[in-house]
């Protein structure tokens, strides 16, 4: 049994990762700002005896219980959908700057493991394929998904700098596109649009062609992956994700049928920024942590399909 810190733990991967933990008898620690979290996903938790909700923005405070002894620090607290983060710009930069340090510094002073929840746009518009760990990545250090993309290579730097300056027991987890229930159906990723607007019969929105490539991972594969990383002591980074790439125009075509919606297909502009293809090498999680995803795709949409439905009304 563990006590385990969640910054960002009301947040779509978060919550799902306090779930895992406090079910394997770990204690919560679940700090969030609820800007793009939300009490919801976390109100089935709210009166465990080994749960705790602290609503705070990391970047401007991290706070515990005096007395409270911490073994891990998982840091997931930042906007992650791509309309979310180029909306809040500054607080994309906060968040994996000032909470980063916060929260390693967190897991410094009580020589906690600290988790690192890092993300495939350190890759950027990749010119290695797949994207292997020791691939440096493309950013655009001045393009509009910087905010988010550099903050998160920031963040990287930073625990590795307090990794080697300090000895603090690091893990950094590259995280590929995860999908699943709890995903907030106005964030704008390409899964929560797609299935809302299959189950409203409204058309499909395709940005661009449609031919560029993603990799989807069912979140309850990537919270095993994160986990896995959590108990270990491999530094990393490493990727967690599913190898299993697709066209958004594949995707479409899985939620169409899975749903059985008869929604037609609308194109839009690609944003500014999108990479035209991710898809993770994922060797070194197969051999280090001995974990690699087991949801096939359809099945994955098939179980978030049933989450939304039961939220979605027709519009
Ligand atoms: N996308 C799309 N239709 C949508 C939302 C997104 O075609 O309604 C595309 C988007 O341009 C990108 C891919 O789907 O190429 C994945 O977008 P998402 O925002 O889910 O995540 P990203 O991997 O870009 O962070």
């Amino acid at each position: 049994m563990s006590r385990v810190v969640v910054a960002g733990g009301a947040g779509f991967l978060g919550s799902h990762l306090c779930d895992h933990l406090i079910a394997r008898g770990d204690h919560v620690v679940c700090l969030d700002d609820l800007s793009t979290g939300s009490r919801d996903n976390v109100a089935h938790l709210l009166g465990h005896e080994h749960f705790s909700l602290t609503v705070t923005d990391v970047s401007e405070k991290v706070e515990l219980e005096d007395g409270d002894t911490v073994d891990v620090v998982c840091n997931l607290a930042s906007p992650a959908s791509p309309p979310d983060y180029l909306a809040r710009p500054f607080d994309t930069l906060a968040a994996g700057s000032e909470g980063t340090r916060r929260l390693v510094e967190l897991a410094r002073a009580h020589e906690a493991r600290f988790l690192m929840a890092s993300t495939s746009e350190v890759y950027g518009d990749p010119e290695v394929h797949p994207q292997v760990e020791t691939y440096r990545g493309n950013v655009d250090p001045v393009g509009p998904r910087s905010v988010y993309d550099e903050a998160k290579r920031f963040s990287e730097s930073l625990t590795m700098a307090m990794h080697r300056t300090h000895g603090v027991n690091v893990g950094i987890a590259r995280i590929f596109n995860t999908y699943g229930p709890r995903l907030s159906p106005g964030d704008g990723r390409v899964v929560s649009n797609f299935i809302v607007q299959a189950l409203r019969g409204e058309p499909l929105t395709v940005y661009g062609d449609g031919s560029q490539t993603r990799s989807f991972c069912y979140v309850d594969d990537e919270i095993a992956g994160l986990v896995a990383l959590l108990d270990s002591s491999l530094t990393g980074p490493v990727n967690i994700g599913n190898p299993d790439e697709r066209t958004m125009l594949e995707l479409a075509q899985v939620v169409l049928e899975v749903s059985g919606s008869v929604s037609e297909l609308t194109y839009g502009p690609l944003p500014a920024d999108d990479p035209t293809r991710r898809c993770p090498d994922i060797t070194l999680a197969r051999a280090e942590l001995g974990w690699s995803p087991t949801t096939d795709l359809r099945d994955g949409i098939a179980r978030t399909l049933e989450y939304f439905a039961s939220m979605v009304m027709p519009s």
